[in-house]
């Protein structure tokens, strides 16, 4: 059969992540001692009240559809949540949960971009967000950041990038793959051209509570009214609740772009997993002292790595604020980041992401969602292999 693919369909590139993932546990499974830097999820378990809540609601029958967007206990915890943590006033109508936060970024660029637009991405970039501009027919035009900037764009680059046809500007602090975080007055700056200019802001921040050396994290949209109209944040439990496999996520739009995703929602996936939705609202509502501690082992995996990393000879890697995840810049060592991958496993058993998935040839994505047991044994092979590279 000669199968017709949608032109959509195949503009997209296969994920490069996984290339190296399948490769990772076809070795694991041969018994191979793979130390893993590829995770993009924590390493902790869900804290066992928010399981409770779930199966609460299953065995109390909880199991048929909900509301498309979402049940109103949970938009209206969620709406809770965006006046304690960030200051901003939400009616429940404005939130949408939906499968994740991926799926939430995707509603939001389907309802508000197509043929035509122009969706301005700073790279390195998470690595779906060129490819669902794509998938709505929009173009992604990428603004390249470097280590020398703390991978940040400036005003300067952002507005030369905006064209008539720009649509809307993806902004994500704390960053995935990078872990840098804007400060308030960067991300006013940034916001304030977008205003200016009317491009509406996708401001993905799921890793907000995830900081360290003092970090802050304000929202886009919390600098003015103008600046909250021109903003859909974007959010979900996967990374600071450890939700990844509940397929949870949530955004907060103005009202007309709510409305436009809750009509994708519906005639899409409708609504995320009932019995979910009743472990989210306790994820929100519940006590949060799971986060200090998992925050202070991220941090110190962080900076064990961060030293580790510059202490290997032809690597240099500015440190994260936030996120779990360190990029070092490997373009002395002369390898592409995809081959430097490749070897990597090959040679020493350890699995890294090339930094080309993000749009980053010139690094690695090193994810400290793991022990520091296995950052230390992982990095030494990863020493190991460098230094046999130039014997
Ligand atoms: C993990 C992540 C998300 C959301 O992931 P889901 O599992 O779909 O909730 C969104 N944006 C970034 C940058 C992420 O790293």
């Amino acid at each position: 059969m000669n199968y017709k693919i949608s032109r959509r369909a195949a503009s997209l590139s296969p994920s490069l992540t996984l290339v190296i993932d399948s490769k990772a546990k076809a070795m694991k499974a041969e018994g191979l001692d793979v130390v893993g830097f590829g995770a993009g999820e924590p390493d902790f378990d869900t804290p066992q009240h928010i399981k409770d809540a779930a199966i609460k609601a299953l065995n109390e029958g909880f199991t048929k559809y909900t509301p498309s967007s979402g049940i109103p206990e949970l938009r209206q915890a969620i709406a809770d949540k965006f006046k304690k943590d960030n200051g901003l006033t939400y009616k429940p109508s404005q939130i949408i949960v939906s499968n994740g936060g991926k799926h939430s970024c995707y509603n939001v660029i389907l309802a508000t971009c197509e043929e035509g637009d122009e969706v301005i991405i700073p790279s390195p970039y998470w690595l779906s967000y060129p490819e669902m501009v794509k998938l709505a027919g929009a173009t992604p035009v990428i603004l390249t950041t470097t280590d020398q900037t703390e991978f940040k764009v400036t005003p300067e680059q952002l507005r030369a990038a905006i064209t008539p046809r720009t649509r809307l500007f993806i902004l994500n602090s704390p960053s995935n793959p990078t872990g840098s975080v804007y400060t308030p007055d960067e991300i006013k700056a940034l916001g304030d051209i977008c205003v200016e200019k009317g491009v509406l802001i996708m401001s993905d921040e799921i890793y907000e509570h995830l900081l360290y050396d003092g970090a802050v994290h304000k929202s886009v949209a919390s600098f003015s009214q103008a600046h909250y109209d021109h903003t859909i944040v974007v959010h979900g439990f996967a990374k600071a609740w450890s939700m990844t496999g509940w397929r949870l996520g949530f955004l907060a739009a103005p009202e007309p772009i709510a409305k436009a995703i809750d009509a994708i929602q519906s005639h899409s996936t409708s609504n995320p997993t009932s019995f979910a939705q009743k472990g989210a609202v306790a994820a929100l509502t519940g006590p949060q002292d799971h986060l200090k501690g998992w925050l202070v082992e991220y941090a110190k995996r962080r900076t064990y790595a961060h030293q580790k990393l510059n202490s290997i000879p032809g690597i240099s890697c500015v440190n994260s604020k936030g996120a779990f995840y360190l990029f070092p810049n490997i373009s002395k060592i002369g390898l592409k980041s995809a081959d430097f991958c490749a070897r990597l496993l090959e040679v020493e058993k350890v699995a890294a992401v090339p930094g080309i998935a993000f749009g980053a040839d010139d690094y690695l994505r090193i994810s400290y969602a793991t022990s520091l047991a296995n950052i230390e044994k992982g990095l030494n092979r990863l020493e190991n292999f460098v230094r046999n590279l130039k014997a």
